[in-house]
Order: C-alpha cells, then sequence, then structure tokens
C-alpha cells in the first residue's frame, strides 16, 4: 500500500535512501547534475512534493543550490542573507525546523521567484559538519502537517552524510566548492583570556579530533553494532573505574562525577546511537549524529547547568571516539611546531604530548587556574584560554598564532599579521636572549641594595627551568599542584619524594612551601566537596586544613620527613585570625615532636610564615607578626579581597589597580609592621614578576620578591637599573593621591630617573 502523497513519510528508511543516494551520485555525470539527483532521489523518498539544498557562501549568503519541485530557474538565484528567512533561522540555530505553515512563521522571507506558494508543511534541517552548519536541507508538501519525529530524524542523517559529501567534494566541482563555507578559511582574530605567558606561532592540532568523512557510512550494521557495544561496554566500564577511585578523571568534582556516570549509562544515549547505526552509519558517524543533536538542543541553553550538561556529554563523546579508534590516552604523535586546540585539558593530557613540538595551546574554555593553564605555565608553553567558538573556527593543519601576551589567537593570518608576530616574537628571543646572561648577576640596586630573587613553582618540571632563571631559591612552592594533577590523593611517599626533590634543587635560598591551598575553585575530582556560593570566600587553604586535619598532617609529616635534618620552611595560605596561625603552627609542632618520638631528625632549622592575603590580618599584624619566623604577601589573593573583585572573572579581575593608592598604602603597611617587628617578609604574587610592579616594590622597602620564572629575567634587569633612594622618594607623594591609578605617575618617575623597564 503506498502512502498518500500529501502525507509524507519516509517509506524506506535511511539506511535504503543513502544507498540510493549513493549509487544517483556514481551514476550522475555532472556535479550539478548529482546534486540535483540527490534531491530527486530524497523528494521522492520521503514522498515530499519538494527538496531544496542551501549552502552557505563565503559571503555569509545561503543560495539555493538545487531543487526538486521549485522552479528550477531559483536555482543559483535566490539567495538569502546571514541569518535571513527561515533557511537563515536554521542555520542559526542548528537544528531542524518542523512547520505545519511555513508563510506564518515570523522569520519567513517571501521569495516569488521559486514559486513556493502552494507548499505549506515544511522541514528544514542544518547540513551539519563537526557541530557546524554548512548548509540547509529541506523538504516541503502542499497539505498543512507536522513531519513524524521518525522523520525529522531520518532528514538529519541524511543531511549529516550529504554534508560531507559536499566537503569531500562529491556533489560539487572543485570551482564551485571554493566560494561554499565548508570549513572556516579566512583570518580571524578571537580574544580571549591569557592563561600563559608568550608568543607562539604554528599549526593548528585538534586534541578532539573529528572523524574522517570516508569513516560514516556502512553496509554491515551488526559489525559496526557490535563494535558499539563494544566501545560503549569499555566506556562504561572506565567511568565506573573513575568513580570508585582507580582511574582519576580530571576536572569535574564528586558530585558531577555521578551524573556524568549516569550519562554514560543512560539509555536514551545509547539508544539514540543504536538507531544512527541502524540507519547505515558507522559507529564514529553515529556519535558524531548524535552529538550534533545534543549541541543544537543543549547549546541552546540559558541554563548554566544544563550547559554543563552539554560539556559533560562532549567529553563522554570523545571518550567514545577513542575507544572507538581503540586507543587509551588521548594524546596523538606531533607535528613539528604544534599548537594544541582543545575544549578544555586535564592536567594529564597535557603532559602526554611531545614537549619539544608544543609550541602553544589554544583552549575554548577553561580559567588562568584550570589545570591546563597551570601545567601550561609550568611547561613556558604560551596559552590563550577562554576562547569562545574556537574550535568551530579552527581546522586541523591551519596557521595559527597564540598571543599569550595580550590574550588573543590568530587564526589563518594575513602576511602582514605574520611578519607583525615574527618580529615581535624575534624581539622577544632577543629579551630572552639578553635576561639569559645576566642569570649570573646578582640583582643589586645602582645604590647598592641587593634584592632576593625567588621563583614561584609548584611541580616538578618547575625544577628542571629554575637553572635557566638564575633563580636564588623557591618564594613559593604551590604544593597543591601535585594533588591537583595526579589521578588520586598523592600517598605519603608520593609527597615526601617530590619535596625532596625541591629541596635537593632549589638553590642557595632554599624552598618555602605552601601548605594544601585547597578548596574554592581548586577542586580535586577524587575528594568529595560540596558546591558553594562564593568558593573564594569558602571553606578553602588553612581552614580546611585546620577543620580536617587529617590531610594537613600527613602534609606536614611528608615536609619533615623530606627535610631529613635539613633547613624547613613552611608557610600557610589564606591566614585570616591570629588563631588561625597560632593552631597551624601548633600541628607543626606537634608533628615535629612526633618523628623526634620515632627517632627521626628534625629540621636543623624551621621557619613557619603566614602569607598575608586576608586582609583582615593587616590590622593585626602586631600581633600575628611575633608568632612567625617570616611572611609573605600573597598580593593575587590580597588584591582579590581588598577590591571585592573576583581574580578568576575576566569581566572584573583587571578592573582595580595595583599600582593605586588604597593597595599601596597596604603594602607600604605590611613593610613598615615588618620592619619594626624584624620579621623577615617578601612578595609572591604575580606583581612581583612584572618590571613596573616590582619597581613599586622596591621603592616600598620589599627586598625579597618571588615570581613565575618569566619575571626573573625582566625584574633583574629593572633592579640592575634602579637607585632605590629615588625610587623611594619618588613613590612617596603618590601614596597621598586621589586617582584610582597612579600607574602612569610611576611608569613617569621611573623613566626619569632611567629605569629599564
Ligand atoms: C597569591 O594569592 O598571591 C598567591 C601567591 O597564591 P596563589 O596565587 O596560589 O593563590
Ligand atoms: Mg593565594
Amino acid at each position: 500500500m503506498s502512502p498518500t502523497p500529501a502525507i509524507p513519510t519516509l517509506v524506506r528508511g535511511p539506511r535504503t535512501l543513502l544507498r540510493q543516494i549513493r549509487e544517483t551520485i556514481a551514476a550522475a555525470g555532472q556535479t550539478q547534475a548529482k546534486l540535483g539527483a540527490v534531491v530527486r532521489t530524497i523528494a521522492a523518498s520521503m514522498v515530499a512534493e519538494v527538496c531544496s539544498i542551501y549552502l552557505r557562501r563565503a559571503s555569509g549568503e545561503m543560495e539555493l543550490f538545487a531543487t526538486e519541485g521549485l522552479d528550477p530557474s531559483a536555482v543559483h538565484v535566490t539567495r538569502l542573507k546571514t541569518g535571513e528567512g527561515l533557511i537563515g533561522e536554521i542555520m542559526r540555530q542548528g537544528r531542524p525546523l518542523n512547520l505545519m505553515d511555513a508563510a506564518s512563521h515570523p522569520a519567513f522571507s517571501y521569495r516569488p521567484e521559486t514559486g513556493e506558494d502552494p507548499f505549506h508543511a515544511f522541514l528544514g534541517v542544518p547540513l551539519l559538519r563537526g557541530g557546524r552548519a554548512i548548509g540547509v536541507l529541506v523538504v516541503q508538501n502542499r497539505a498543512a502537517r507536522i513531519y513524524a519525529d521518525d522523520d525529522v530524524e531520518d532528514l538529519q542523517i541524511i543531511a549529516m552524510v550529504l554534508a560531507e559529501m559536499v566537503a569531500a567534494g562529491d556533489l560539487l566541482d572543485r570551482d564551485e566548492l571554493k566560494d561554499i563555507e565548508i570549513a572556516p578559511h579566512r583570518s580571524e582574530r578571537l580574544k580571549g583570556a591569557k592563561f600563559s605567558d608568550g608568543l607562539a606561532f604554528g599549526i593548528a592540532v585538534l586534541h578532539e579530533a573529528p572523524v574522517a568523512a570516508s569513516r560514516l557510512l556502512s553496509d554491515d550494521v551488526a559489525a559496526e553494532e557490535a563494535r558499539l557495544a563494544q566501545a560503549l561496554e569499555s566506556l562504561r566500564t572506565q567511568i565506573d573505574g573513575m568513580i570508585e577511585g582507580h582511574e582519576g578523571l580530571v576536572g569535574p568534582s564528586f558530585d558531577v562525577l555521578e551524573t556524568y556516570r549516569m550519562l554514560a549509562h543512560s539509555r536514551s544515549w545509547s539508544r539514540s546511537l543504536q538507531d544512527a547505526v541502524h540507519s547505515g552509519l558507522t559507529a564514529e558517524a553515529a556519535v558524531e549524529r548524535v552529538r550534533s543533536e545534543h549541541r543544537a538542543s543543549l547549546g541552546q541553553a540559558r541554563d548554566a547547568y544544563l550547559r554543563e550538561r552539554l560539556h559533560d556529554l562532549e567529553d563522554l563523546n570523545d571518550r567514545l571516539l577513542r575507544h572507538l579508534a581503540g586507543e587509551g590516552s588521548s594524546a596523538r604523535s606531533l607535528p613539528n611546531d604544534a599548537v594544541l586546540i582543545a575544549r578544555n585539558l586535564g592536567p594529564a593530557d597535557l603532559l602526554e604530548y611531545d614537549r619539544s613540538k608544543l609550541r602553544g595551546l589554544l583552549l575554548e574554555e577553561g580559567s588562568s587556574a584550570s589545570h591546563a593553564a597551570i601545567v601550561a605555565r609550568a611547561m613556558d608553553i604560551p596559552c590563550v584560554g577562554r576562547l569562545e567558538g574556537l574550535r568551530d573556527r579552527v581546522n586541523e593543519g591551519d596557521a595559527v598564532f597564540v598571543d599569550g601576551e595580550s590574550g588573543e589567537a590568530y587564526l589563518r593570518p594575513r602576511p602582514d599579521v605574520v611578519k607583525a608576530f615574527t618580529t615581535r616574537m624575534a624581539v622577544r628571543a632577543q629579551r630572552r636572549a639578553a635576561f639569559a646572561r645576566l642569570r649570573d648577576t646578582p640583582a643589586i640596586t645602582r645604590d647598592g641594595s641587593p634584592v632576593a630573587m625567588l621563583m614561584n613553582a609548584g611541580l616538578a618540571v618547575d625544577l628542571d627551568i629554575l637553572p635557566e632563571t638564575g633563580a636564588q631559591g623557591i618564594g613559593l612552592f604551590r604544593t597543591e599542584f601535585q594533588f591537583m594533577v595526579s589521578d588520586a590523593l598523592p600517598k605519603f611517599q608520593a609527597q615526601r619524594e617530590l619535596y625532596d626533590l625541591v629541596l635537593a634543587r632549589a638553590g642557595p635560598l632554599g624552598a618555602t612551601f605552601r601548605t594544601l591551598d585547597l578548596g574554592g575553585d581548586k577542586v580535586l575530582p577524587y575528594m568529595h566537596a560540596e558546591r558553594e556560593d562564593n568558593p573564594a570566600l569558602g571553606w578553602r587553604a588553612v581552614r580546611m586544613g585546620l577543620d580536617r586535619p587529617a590531610l594537613l598532617r600527613l602534609q606536614l609529616r611528608a615536609l619533615i620527613a623530606a627535610a631529613d635534618g635539613r633547613p624547613l620552611r613552611v608557610m600557610f595560605p589564606l591566614v585570616t585570625s591570629v588563631d588561625e596561625f597560632r593552631l597551624a603552627r601548633s600541628l607543626v609542632d606537634r608533628e615535629i615532636a612526633w618523628a623526634v618520638r620515632r627517632g627521626r631528625a628534625p629540621p636543623a632549622r624551621l621557619d613557619v610564615g603566614a602569607m598575608i592575603e586576608a586582609p583582615a590580618l593587616v590590622w593585626h599584624l602586631d600581633a600575628l607578626l611575633p608568632l612567625t619566623d617570616f611572611v609573605s604577601v600573597g598580593t593575587n589573593d590580597l588584591t582579590q579581597y581588598l577590591f571585592a573583585a573576583d581574580r578568576g572573572n575576566p569581566r572584573v579581575a583587571d578592573r582595580y589597580d595595583t599600582l593605586s593608592p588604597p593597595f599601596l598604602r597596604v603594602m607600604r603597611d605590611i613593610h613598615d609592621a615588618c620592619v619594626a617587628s624584624g620579621t623577615p617578609v617578601s612578595v609572591c604574587g604575580e606583581m612581583a614578576g612584572r618590571p613596573l610592579e616590582a619597581f613599586t616594590l622596591i621603592a616600598l622597602g620589599f627586598d625579597r620578591l618571588s615570581m613565575p620564572p618569566t619575571g626573573i629575567g625582566p625584574v633583574k634587569q629593572m633592579i640592575l637599573s634602579v637607585d632605590r633612594e629615588a625610587a623611594r622618594r619618588g613613590l612617596a607623594p603618590m601614596l597621598a593621591s586621589a586617582a584610582s591609578s597612579v600607574r602612569g605617575e610611576v611608569e613617569t618617575l621611573a623613566r626619569k630617573i632611567s629605569v629599564d623597564l
């Protein structure tokens, strides 16, 4: 029995239709004829009176490329501007539009030349490729009706295959293809956030590689079903393993992990995948197919929670593809001068790539405190993150620039940009060479004040860089990094080994270990953490350590064991009250007593300090300082809390200036209180590594600076040129200024007294 023409339905299913399309293409001669034959085949199979294909020109216009049922003279004549009409709507949303009466939709744009007046029912689906719409496939019928869900599903599968065929050049000739935006090919500049300083130029390598077009269709459904089932099985086993702590999942916290597991086991996900395989797709294509659908539906969600779920699904899809490819690890071999492109990366991911070939890293998401950013900085790899739409805008093999200085990415840059960038890279290399020559020169101001130059570190890889920088020691060792890049809680022995290594290689001024600064946004995947409304103001750092001392005590024990009779310097993060410091210090004493009871050597000398990061402490230094052996000002957090501006939020992070009277007065007060009580003080926030800011700190009297490795050369060069007394005199009146920032004045002063910035 044949269905009535007015009620279209897919009579033979997409698998048969896909085969027919392939046969049609093989039989049709010229390329334009192929496209015509394809729409005819689809129309007949779907019992549609109209079937049309619109493709996007490089100009952004949508052009009618083939039609069955509309006026043939409209082909290559009907063009819609970006976003115009129902076609524009489908492109914008990246999802199907199923309408009973096309003309009554508010976005409808009437084109008389097409002769589409009699057709009411309208179903349009995007031609999606790698999540990006390159065109639209439409079927129309006279009778006003809504197409069945199965029809929508089937048409989407056909559209996906057509998109790949168009991209592969199977349907259009080469000249025609050139002007179609299959993949982005124009130069683009994307603005993101600075994650790791530096400049890099290289070839884009996609961390999550798309499925090759040649592997989309399969005639052997049973074989693909079996592959899919097996891959799903191993994926689920892997995820279950993570939950049980056998294998660490990077990033999400525990409750997110639970959701993740639920998604991995979700019936509807596996059913959608199976359906796609049934329709004639390979297992890989099925994953892409279902992924596109999720992107289209969840990508539009306003709700942050739903959008997060989309990320989980993306992650699952990537993992599933890797299982299908039989790969255990995500890392692939790199070409020379590679710039890695990813949505986000887990810490281990980056370490798995060959450092000698990796020039830069671009991330669609992440934050400056994310694992990938931390590891990128430790490995001295320029990195820009939060590049919206990155993965849609870049193709594997594109030339890309990473501008870690300004937080921008240049995709397929024009020759003039390449030239400018190459010059900048050369200048930077020259400066680096000049700094390298200063490596063994002591940092002493022109008027004879020595400044201790220390480095911030947190991973074993940092220790490799230390000798190159000429740093005299490690002023801040962020012990939580080891925890953040591990798959499971580092055991006593692993902690002790790392601390031992740090002590052995820290240089003449030794290392200052900062105890675990966890909590807040530094959530460990393997530790249960409760969601907090204000994580930066929440249960973090020493607060957590004092409430649940087991972890902190284990760490202190590992530090004492690693020191093994050598001197030991320990400091506590985010101390907010004097009592907190007193309690934390007593834990150190207890652990030393414990070690001594077991006949172990106590540290030859013990220095216990507090980080000054919470403003409250600034007005209680008279009580705090007598209890400490030293203090270190964490200006990153002190700025955040003083200005009430989240350091990780790009909207406000740079809104207030450290070179401002309020901040400089706070720093002056801290310095003066430390001098009065004879307490050694250092500055270990990022500002210590910026020449102008470091100049200001020197002028305020600070003489111990700990900074990221890249800051040491430039800051030392500045110090060698400073007359400290002149700087002090010049800065003093600025502290009384009514301006919100005195950056300009400080810069003028520095130039006036010939400081090399
Ligand atoms: C700081 O807050 O300035 C600091 C050095 O610590 P962290 O950046 O690790 O919070
Ligand atoms: Mg801090």
